[in-house]
């Protein structure tokens, strides 16, 4: 059998490496330069490969391929694929052929809040004690770990671009957070098309499966209306209401099935309302995946968080500091501010997509006692906020931006970076962003 890999990143290197041991003949293809670490990698394998573009020839004698989620399908060799009619799986879904009978698996997706999940599951499985891989979008081939260090649970995070090529694959515990509009742009600009997209991952589960779901969602519980899936069904919410099997009231977090459960609300180390929602998720799965109550307990409360995702970095004289890079949209922001217990100064800018920041307005007033402009250009920035009447401050380096940030803050106040915006106008990425960030203030400490 003949398999063509379209794409030499962390992905594709890993379903090289597991075809390679099961006996395909493998050709690894890359339009773009291929990194000298995945390079290393392929030539310990015996891998052969091609970088800086495809050879169409060979593309098209392969039996199947599979394709690195980031290729749309209109690309030219994607679309040359499919009139030739070869099959273009996932990594994931080759992964899964060669799961052995006793593997079982926890698949997490939705627009916001995968990572969060995904990581939450596999640190209480861990602290179970399970024999446990973490792998998906998160950045871990899972296909490497089934090929070179096997694991009897899987927690895989699944972005819509895995779960469109994927077809037998079944997850035994499905997590879907929440569905809003995101890379339309990859679905024709049809929101349906992403909305199924996402329902993938309810596809082949069967009566022995668990499909975990938030029903304040504005579409998936219509879709599950439609769908009318087989598999036991556990919908959460935010506030109790008939039929959700778990929720927050009183400040008691509160599961229903698959067991009952309870927890005091402020005993959950992460934050904010959309974090409730992705600790319920959390729980609901670690249950159904068979871990005690006491070490579920215990893992909610003592869950260090995510990198770049309302982190708290530290307190230095009496101002907490939170990194929230991560946001890059107006609505990460607002999640973070609601979240917020104390005045908050808040440092927004960056790479502007677009963004319409009237809805924020509310939220500012509320929390806020002073807005740092951190961008190459703030200009958009002055003309959106400076009318609220809040202090302001200019600033175009993360260390004039820490400088600001500590005249505007006092003793109980939070220092939040929840930038809505992109950073590649200053740094790297956003994660360079957050450790220019947390650089600074551990050297103020
Ligand atoms: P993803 O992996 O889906 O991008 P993350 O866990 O990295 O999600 O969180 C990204 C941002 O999305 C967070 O900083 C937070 O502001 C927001 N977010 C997290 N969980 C949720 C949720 N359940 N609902 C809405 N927004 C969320």
């Amino acid at each position: 059998m003949k398999l063509v890999i379209l794409g030499a990143a962390e992905s594709g290197i890993g379903a090289a490496i597991l075809a390679q041991q099961k006996g395909y003949d493998v050709f690894v293809t890359d339009n773009g330069p291929i990194k000298d670490k995945f390079k290393a990698q392929l030539d310990l394998h015996k891998i052969s490969y091609e970088e800086g573009g495809h050879t169409m020839e060979r593309l098209l004698e392969a039996d199947e391929a599979i394709k690195s989620p980031g290729i749309p399908d209109t690309a030219p060799p994607i679309r040359a694929l499919r009139e030739k009619g070869t099959p273009i799986l996932s990594e994931i879904e080759f992964a899964g052929r060669y799961f052995p009978a006793a593997t079982r698996t926890i698949c997490i997706t939705g627009s916001n809040g995968k990572t969060t999940t995904t990581s939450l599951i596999y640190h209480i499985l861990r602290k179970a004690g399970y024999d446990v891989g973490l792998a998906g979008n998160i950045g871990h081939s899972l296909a490497l770990q089934v090929a070179e260090s096997p694991h009897q649970w899987y927690v895989i995070e699944l972005s819509s671009f895995q779960l469109d090529n994927m077809y037998d694959f079944r997850a035994d515990i499905a997590v879907l957070l929440n569905i809003t509009p995101d890379h339309l742009d990859r679905y024709n600009f049809e929101m349906q098309n992403y909305v199924d997209s996402k329902m993938r991952i309810l596809q082949n589960q069967g009566p022995a499966d668990t499909f975990i779901y938030w029903r304040g969602d504005e579409y998936i519980p219509a879709e599950m209306a439609k769908r009318a899936p087989v598999c036991r069904c556990l919908g959460f919410s935010d506030a109790p209401e008939a039929d959700s099997l778990g929720y927050a009231a009183d400040g008691v977090f509160t599961l229903i099935e698959p067991r009952a459960f309870s927890l005091a609300q402020d005993h959950l180390s992460l934050p904010g309302r959309h974090n409730l929602r992705n600790c319920l998720a959390a729980a609901m799965a670690a249950l159904a995946a068979g871990v005690p109550d006491e070490v579920v307990r215990a893992g909610l409360e003592d869950f260090p968080g995510v990198e770049h995702r309302l982190e708290r970095v530290g307190v230095v004289a009496g101002v907490t500091y939170v990194n929230d890079s991560k946001a890059t949209n107006v609505d990460a922001c607002y999640c973070a501010l609601d979240s917020m217990t104390t005045p908050t100064v808040l440092i927004v800018g960056g790479l502007d997509k677009g963004n319409d920041y009237t809805t924020l307005y509310d939220i500012v007033r509320q929390k806020c006692k002073a807005l740092v402009y951190l961008g190459a250009d703030n200009a958009k920035l002055h003309e959106s906020f400076d009318h609220l009447g809040l202090p302001v401050a200019d600033t175009h380096s993360m260390q004039e931006c820490i400088e600001a940030c500590r005249l505007f803050a006092a003793a109980g106040d939070t220092v939040l970076l929840s930038p809505c915006c992109a950073s590649f106008d200053l740094f790297r990425n956003m994660e360079d962003r957050g450790e220019q960030f947390k650089a600074l203030v551990r050297a103020m400490a």
